[in-house]
């Protein structure tokens, strides 16, 4: 679906699916420079990555490996704890290879810096993260993002991946979720 058939749940909407898309493509590019005559695999965090995983890798001209973990690190509240959990691990064995993490969303980090020095403790050739959207709180976590799609206020957003009580995933388009939603 797409942001006409939810537009009364959104306050508006940050980016389109053909502006998602674009920024995709560029970031495709400039993985692909960075990584190239490596071979690479890109491990996207479940579900919420989904989409993003399934755009950035058909962006690419080159072979890439997809591979899958999903971690649980909200429990029942709305903000990170920092605890995470690993629900379901790699197929891959990543030693001695090049990792990307690629995720729809940082908000306080928590997650990710977990998981980067998880993922980094198996002995990889590399370790880095491509995220679509980063929150500001992020900014102050000391993980290294590398790719990045874009910086975002600190608001609820929903779309392209991202849920709200597993709602709106699968709209195109991403939006502001609009207050009366959630109260
Ligand atoms: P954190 O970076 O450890 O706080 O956790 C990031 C995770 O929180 C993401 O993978 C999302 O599942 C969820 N999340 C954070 N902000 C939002 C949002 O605005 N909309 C939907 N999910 C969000
Ligand atoms: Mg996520």
């Amino acid at each position: 679906m797409d942001a006409s058939h939810v537009e009364n749940d959104l306050v508006n909407v940050l980016f389109t699916e053909a502006q998602i898309q674009q920024r995709l493509g560029e970031l495709a590019d400039e993985i692909e420079r960075d990584y190239e005559g490596k071979d690479l695999l890109i491990v996207g965090i479940l579900r919420g990555a989904v989409m993003v995983m399934a755009d950035l890798a058909r962006s690419f001209d080159r072979h890439v490996e997809m591979d899958w973990m999903a971690v649980s690190s909200y429990g029942s509240g709305s903000k990170s704890s920092g605890v995470v959990r690993i629900l379901k691990d790699l197929d891959s064995d990543i030693s001695g290879r090049h990792v990307v993490i690629v995720d729809e969303i940082i908000d306080t980090g928590l997650t990710l810096s977990w998981l980067t020095s998880n993922l980094s403790s198996r002995q990889p050739a590399s370790v880095e993260i491509c995220t679509l959207l980063r929150k500001p709180e992020a900014l102050a976590m000391p993980v290294d993002v590398k790719y990045v799609g874009w910086d975002i206020p600190n608001e609820f957003v929903v779309g392209y991946g991202l849920d709200y009580a597993e709602k709106y995933r699968n709209l195109r388009d991403i939006g502001t979720l609009a207050p009366h939603v959630y109260s």
